[in-house]
């Protein structure tokens, strides 16, 4: 059978009924199974896949097909599914069987979604490159040309990103904190949506830093990211925080005309020591835009050299807090001790790896009695003042675009001894996060030794129609066909 190539496909062939959602799935448990080699799924879930396009052939049949009838995801291991081992790639829950769905997996499966799997990750979603995983690293489904070292997938939504690359799913959920859905999309050629803060709902994901974290669609195209965003996202009144406002139909938005939006270019974002080719991909992209009847002007972010430093405090200060609940008694591992205060040091050192130990750490660091307002309070500050340059862009633009990551996918271990090399990954994406903002990453061009490349778009608060307006734009002008080889089928 002929995999379909897209969520758009699918649709149309499952309701036409040239394809069954039942031979949909079998087709990607082949591929899933055969790709075993990218390590991109923790958890393989046949038997629930199955039996939901059971139900979704049967709906079908009666002409009940719900908004993603039988359409088979991939979920980021971060998110809670009911009965099915959730582990934030950590050994510290082992074996934990969440009693509860997270509200933006329910969303999905009461649209007729299908479950294939829980995807890799790096551990508690820490990481830019999937190796903090304790279920070992994802392997990217790319190489680079004439180079057969594995590379990464990006992080921490590896896995997600991976799966989709390589054809094992056709679409998949992530969470962004920091870059997790934008970074390894755009390294491994696939669309990535960070939503605005608030837009999906976290309750039933695992909490990384709650401030930050956003669920959003990984996806083959940007239309398909918009259908999985539609499902996604909407009020819940179990997280305080979520948006309490009308979910828009994406999928219109990518049909608009860019005529007439407004772009802006943050000089700021020109780092130093960028790659030429990162430079020129930027330029191509304000060139489409500009085709396209945009108009595209320079605006200033003058704190973004701050970004990463705030979000290096704000994010491991919040992890600290989230993750002092794995103490060996409510959830998954548990290293017994001499006396209770045993049990728990015992559990958290031999269930925690090393990435999370240092945000452990620094985390606790930054808001312990005395350095409070040095690093915790000045970083919210810093915080306040990148919303606000955010705000005075927003004023004169209706969107920003700029490269997604200074570079394409790296070598596995390259980066693995260098935690702030790991950390400059970040450093187109964090704004965003900080500022509450929605983002897209779409696959734009190679590099020089054939590596997909990303441009990112970012938008005010709840303008996802805008990004993804002109995110369907640079994927019309960038006409990006590349795909993989297929060096991890087994046979
Ligand atoms: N790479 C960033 C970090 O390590 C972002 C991770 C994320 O978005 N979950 O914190």
């Amino acid at each position: 059978m002929n995999l379909p190539a897209s969520i758009s496909e699918a649709r149309a062939r499952l309701a036409d009924r040239t394809l069954s959602a039942n031979e949909l799935v079998r087709a990607e448990l082949k591929a899933m199974a055969a790709a075993r080699p990218l390590n991109a799924f923790i958890t393989e879930t046949p038997e629930i896949a199955l039996a939901m396009a059971g139900e979704s052939d049967r709906r079908l049949a009666r002409g009940e097909a719900r908004a993603l009838e039988g359409i088979p995801l991939a979920i980021k291991d971060l998110f809670c599914t009911k009965g099915v081992l959730t582990t934030a790639a950590s050994h510290i829950l082992d074996g934990f069987q969440p009693t509860y769905e997270s509200t933006v997996t329910r969303k999905l499966w009461e649209a007729g979604a299908i479950l294939l799997g829980k995807t890799n990750l790096d551990e508690f979603a820490m990481g830019s490159s999937n190796e903090s995983s304790h279920y070992g690293p994802v392997k990217s489904p790319w190489r680079r040309a004439g180079d057969n070292r594995p590379l990464t997938p990006g992080g921490s939504s590896g896995g997600s990103a991976a799966a989709v690359a390589a054809g094992l799913a056709l679409g998949a959920t992530g969470t962004d904190t920091g870059g997790s859905i934008r970074q390894p999309a755009a390294v491994s050629g696939v669309v990535g949506l960070k939503p605005t803060y608030g837009r999906c709902s976290r309750w039933g994901i695992v909490a990384f830093a709650s401030s930050l974290d956003q669920a959003g669609p990984f996806a083959r195209n940007v239309r398909d990211a918009a259908v999985l965003l539609r499902s996604m996202a909407g009020f819940d009144p179990q997280d305080s925080t979520s948006a309490d406002r009308p979910v828009p139909d994406y999928e219109l938005a990518c049909e608009r005309p860019a005529r007439g939006i407004k772009v802006g270019v943050p000089g700021e974002y020109r780092v130093a020591g960028m790659p030429p080719e990162i430079e020129a991909l930027w330029q191509r992209g304000c060139d489409w835009l500009k085709a396209a009847g945009a108009e595209v002007v320079e605006v200033s972010l003058p704190h973004t050299k701050y970004a990463l430093p705030a979000y290096y405090i704000v994010a491991p200060a919040e992890a600290s807090s989230n993750l002092a609940r794995y103490d060996g008694v409510r959830y998954g591992l548990r290293v017994p001790g001499e006396d209770i205060q045993q049990m728990y040091e015992k559990t958290r050192a031999a269930g925690f790896g090393c990435e999370v130990r240092r945000r452990v750490l620094i985390g606790t660091y930054v808001l312990s009695a005395g350095y409070y307002d040095a690093y915790y309070v000045k970083a919210q500050k810093l915080r306040r003042l990148i919303k606000q340059d955010f705000q005075a862009a927003f004023g004169r633009v209706d969107a920003i675009l700029t490269p997604t990551t200074p570079g394409p996918a790296f070598a596995l271990g390259e980066k693995a001894d260098d935690p702030i090399a790991m950390y400059l990954n970040d450093v187109f994406t964090v704004t965003a996060n900080l500022a509450g903002l929605p983002g897209i990453s779409v696959p734009a061009g190679l590099s020089a030794d054939g590596l997909p490349l990303g441009l990112q778009l970012l938008g005010p608060a709840f303008a996802e129609e805008t990004i993804l307006t002109l995110a369907a734009e640079l994927e019309r002008a960038a006409s990006f066909t590349a795909r993989p080889e297929p060096w991890w089928r087994l046979p």
